[in-house]
């Protein structure tokens, strides 16, 4: 964006896979990149820090839980402190634990819904004031095309990225007016690690409805969601960009 000042990014899950491949393609315009995770060990996230690093650009890692309202709220409060304004937010953070409805434990719903859907929730409550009185900023969600199809299994994460379309699109009809876009990208079958733990039988299942005949890479997913923080997508607010290689049309 052609911007005086490098912009303030945000970006949850930035560790690894798909977040990762965001926070790379912000680094190139030289934006300062602020990253949640909430791996075990912090090695992803040190690699992470260490290319951003090389790439010449300001990036801090911080371990949070996304479900966590008041953990968010403390987490952005020392982003504000610090940068003072927090242009681009990327609610990338999520998780799966899949299994058959019927056997679905009540726990595995709520952490799943908890990170994905509230996660989103707690994040954009946290920077929707500062980013009105801004006038301007960009919000991005990353569902699922399973949030849109269904797919067996995933009765939790299908139904919390569902809930991220929804929350998407209220959200950008309140805050129009006020010079901030919201918009969604649902990804199809990525190759990252949630993918990578997938039988060959499920992963074959997945790439035979799938058009363009291969898993996106992370880098693909990232494109699009820069595209839709950059001045070229001013008048985009409200959508979901397609990322699946055909899966769902
Ligand atoms: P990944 O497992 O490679 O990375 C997940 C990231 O989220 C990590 O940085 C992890 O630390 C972070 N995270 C997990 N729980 C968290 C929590 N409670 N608080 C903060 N951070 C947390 O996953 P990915 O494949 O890169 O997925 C990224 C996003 O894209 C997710 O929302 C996922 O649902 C979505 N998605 C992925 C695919 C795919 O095929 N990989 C497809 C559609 C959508």
């Amino acid at each position: 964006m052609e911007n005086s000042s490098p912009r303030v990014v945000v970006i949850t899950g930035g560790s690894k896979g798909i977040g990762r491949a965001v926070a790379y393609r912000f680094a190139e315009e030289k934006a300062k990149i602020v990253f949640a995770h909430y791996d075990a060990d912090d090695s992803d996230s040190q690699e992470t820090l260490k290319v951003l690093a090389g790439m010449g650009v300001e990036a801090e890692a911080h371990k949070i839980d996304v479900s966590l309202f008041q953990d968010v709220d403390l987490f952005f409060r020392e982003i504000f402190g610090k940068f003072e304004r927090v242009d681009v937010l990327v609610n990338n953070a999520g998780i799966t634990k899949d299994t058959l409805l019927m056997r679905m434990s009540e726990e595995d719903w709520d952490a799943v819904l908890d990170i994905n859907l509230k996660g989103v929730f707690n994040c954009t409550r946290a920077v929707v004031r500062p980013m009105i009185k801004e006038r301007a900023g960009r919000i991005v969600n990353i569902s699922s095309v399973v949030g849109q199809i269904g797919n067996p299994g995933q009765a939790n994460y299908s139904a919390s990225k569902a809930g991220v379309i929804a929350l998407t699109k209220t959200t950008a009809k309140e805050l129009a007016g006020r010079g901030i876009t919201v918009n969604g990208v649902a990804p199809g079958f990525v190759d990252t690690e949630m993918t990578a733990v997938l039988s060959d039988k499920v992963k074959d299942g997945f790439l035979a409805q799938i058009p363009l005949g291969r898993m996106g890479m992370p880098e693909e997913v990232a494109e699009a969601v820069y595209w839709l923080c950059s001045d070229a997508a001013s008048y985009i607010t409200g959508q979901i960009i397609h990322v699946n290689g055909g899966m769902y049309m």
